[in-house]
């Protein structure tokens, strides 16, 4: 028969699955098992709403037979099963092929053992075995077929006799090697404690052949070993368990069993409501961000089951996207089973279990970030632009929920502190929550418009994401304070003295400033003497409510419609240069749009703006050199 070839990336995959140097092999088993609880699931839910098929609890099983003298173990399944096509479809290819790119970057990075705690589904079984056959008959089928592979040089499918519905995968177990022992997984009772480990909460019993004692028949005191299928797994779901039963592993194991994530939890909630709505729920906040996480693919949602099966993969309605990082089920007993998912977004249980399960999140954030402050920082770095678009997005509608969530890094300590540390060790006299944008952190330290602010002895806010300048204009305020740009029209720190000085600096220099925004035409909006410069000599401020940052982020949308934030030229009077621009002033018109449009590209420069015409500016540069 001629062998068929596995799809580029199903290849790399496999590849690496039997070249696998991961010490966690045993977990194929779990994928295996896993798989068959899935196609289980699915006739048990097609029989809900298909009368004419039904289900009896007794026959449907999964069962794991190891036979050592052949060298093979067998997982049998008497779920949905798979046709010709399906087997070619899902066994030749790799779904997820977005999860394969990023556990080769990341492999390549830490060699952690990713692989083990991501889900690798079927391929895992390369890593134990050298040929791997899966017999299927799917259900409402007559035919059956057997797909097999000895790896990487592809597979083969073929009609085969199979009676009953469902699927039995074999592997041939590799033989042992100077450094790897596979012989353990042709073991009863090291089979037997990967199936505890890993598949104790699946539903359906999976049954294993055991060698028991027992009177011979007939007789008193003599014994005879025979053979018996026994139950291995406790079959009751976790969350079904009761929490003091529950350990920090079990949860754990979960997490990695319903590939939540290739992480490990940071933390988990378990919740058992018995009131108005009935309902368990494990809620699961990751540490790691997943690599989709921030593209349009990603899908939030958490599972949801009515009494224990199955309906949702993803059921959106449960989760806000403010935190849609949120991995987990929900299990109800309230929920109708043939629910469509149009009337499930109306339905008045499920938005009770939507609200009661919000609060609990924001509930388990404020106690990490109060107990537990590095972990939350941790959660913070993958999450927090997510909290901070749901500041910013329905319009603010979340903004009350949020904002004691939040966290930026601040001038003060050089680490992020929330709102609230900001407000209050504020000095008595400090009116507003000062903030500066830039791209980063030490960029944002330099920014001349720091100066007088920092000089006062305030603390700076330093906004490095597009998102934060525009989750704070939602906000407007913390605990009455406003937040105010480094940047903007009015600082309002100067005295009434200071206050004095500056209106009659503008008076005296009116015709020299004057002279400079005529040079600059429409490039800015008024050229100023500052009040926030002390040793720098030139700075942008913007009057308004647009400022050059939020401008850079709007102009870079892809249906932006030009956005202009209403740019200041700001002069230091104190600085030296301000003498000769006075000079040149009186004397030589020339000269003083030649120091103008210098100290106007300068000011783009330490803004990070393009200059227009970076040719003109470095001849600009020769001219005063000579
Ligand atoms: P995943 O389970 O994450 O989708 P797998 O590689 O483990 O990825 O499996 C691919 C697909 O093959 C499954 O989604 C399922 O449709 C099918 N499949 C695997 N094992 C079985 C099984 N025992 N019975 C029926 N279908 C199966």
């Amino acid at each position: 028969m001629r062998k068929k070839k596995f799809k580029a990336e199903s290849k790399r995959l496999l590849d690496m699955m039997i070249n696998s140097i991961y010490t966690q092999k045993e977990i194929f088993l779990r994928e295996l098992i896993s798989n068959a609880s899935d196609a289980i699931d699915k006739i048990y839910y097609k029989a809900l709403t298909d009368d004419s098929l039904t289900f009896d609890q007794d026959n449907y099983y999964i069962k794991v037979t190891a036979d050592k003298e052949a060298r093979t173990l067998t997982v049998t399944d008497t779920g949905i099963g798979m046709t010709k096509d399906e087997l070619e479809q899902h066994l030749g290819t790799i779904a997820k092929s977005g999860s394969l790119a990023f556990k080769q970057e990341n492999d390549s990075k830490d060699g952690h053992d990713i692989i083990g705690q991501f889900g690798v589904g079927f391929y895992a079984a390369f890593m134990v075995a050298d040929k791997v056959t899966v017999k299927s008959k799917a259900l409402g089928s007559d035919e059956a077929y057997v797909w097999e592979s000895e790896g990487a040089a592809g597979y083969t499918i073929a009609p085969c006799d199979k009676e009953t519905v469902g699927t039995e995968i074999t592997l041939k177990i590799k033989e042992n090697t100077e450094n790897e022992s596979y012989d353990e997984f042709l073991e009863n009772y090291r089979i037997k404690a990967i199936v505890k480990k890993y598949s104790d909460f699946i539903r359906y019993p999976i049954k294993m052949e055991e060698t028991v004692n027992k009177p011979k028949e007939g007789s008193e005191n003599e014994f005879e070993e025979v053979q018996e299928e026994q139950t291995v797994n406790s079959m009751v779901p976790i969350w079904r368990k009761n929490k003091s039963e529950l350990t920090d592993e079990d949860y754990e194991a979960f997490y990695a069993e319903k590939h939540y994530g290739f992480d490990k939890p940071l933390t988990h909630v378990h919740i058992s409501v018995d009131g108005a709505v009935r309902y368990n729920s494990i809620l699961f906040i990751p540490e790691n961000m997943p690599f989709d996480y921030y593209t349009k693919e990603f899908e939030k949602g958490l599972e949801l089951y009515s009494n224990g099966v199955l309906i949702m993969n993803k059921c959106a309605d449960l989760l806000p996207d403010h935190f849609s990082f949120v991995k987990g089920m929900v299990d109800s007993e309230d929920l109708s089973l043939n629910i469509s998912r149009e009337m499930l977004q109306h339905d008045r249980q499920l938005k009770l279990i939507a609200k009661n399960i919000n609060k609990k999140i924001k509930a388990e954030l404020k106690s990490l970030l109060k107990n537990k402050r590095e972990k939350y920082e941790s959660f913070y770095e993958s999450f927090g632009r997510q909290l901070k678009f749901g500041v910013y997005n329905d319009f603010g509608a979340n903004k009350d929920v949020l904002k004691d969530l939040l966290l930026f890094y601040s001038s003060k300590e050089k680490k992020l502190v929330t709102l609230d540390e900001y407000v209050s060790r504020m000095p008595e006299d400090q009116k507003y929550i000062y903030y500066a944008s830039g791209d980063s952190y030490e960029r944002i330290e330099k920014l001349p418009q720091t100066e007088m602010v920092a000089d006062k002895g305030y603390e700076i806010l330093y906004f490095t994401e597009d998102i934060d300048e525009f989750a704070i204009k939602m906000l407007t305020s913390y605990e009455e304070k406003e937040f105010k740009s480094v940047s903007s029209a009015d600082l309002g720190i100067d005295s009434d003295e200071d206050e004095k000085q500056t209106e009659a600096e503008e008076n005296e220099y009116k015709d020299l400033f004057e002279s400079m925004k005529e040079i600059l035409a429409d490039k800015v909006k008024n050229v100023r003497a500052s009040k926030r410069l002390k040793s720098h000599p030139v700075c942008f401020a913007t009057d308004g409510e647009v400022t050059i940052e939020m401008e850079k982020v709007l102009n870079a949308m892809p249906d932006s419609q030009q956005v202009k934030a209403e740019k200041v030229l700001e002069i230091n009077p104190n600085h030296e240069v301000f003498e000769t621009l006075k000079n040149a002033h009186g004397q030589d018109r020339e000269k003083l749009a030649l120091y103008t449009n210098l100290l106007y590209n300068q000011a783009l420069l330490i803004e990070g703006l393009p200059i227009h015409d970076p040719v003109e500016f470095t001849n600009d540069i020769c001219k005063v050199m000579v």
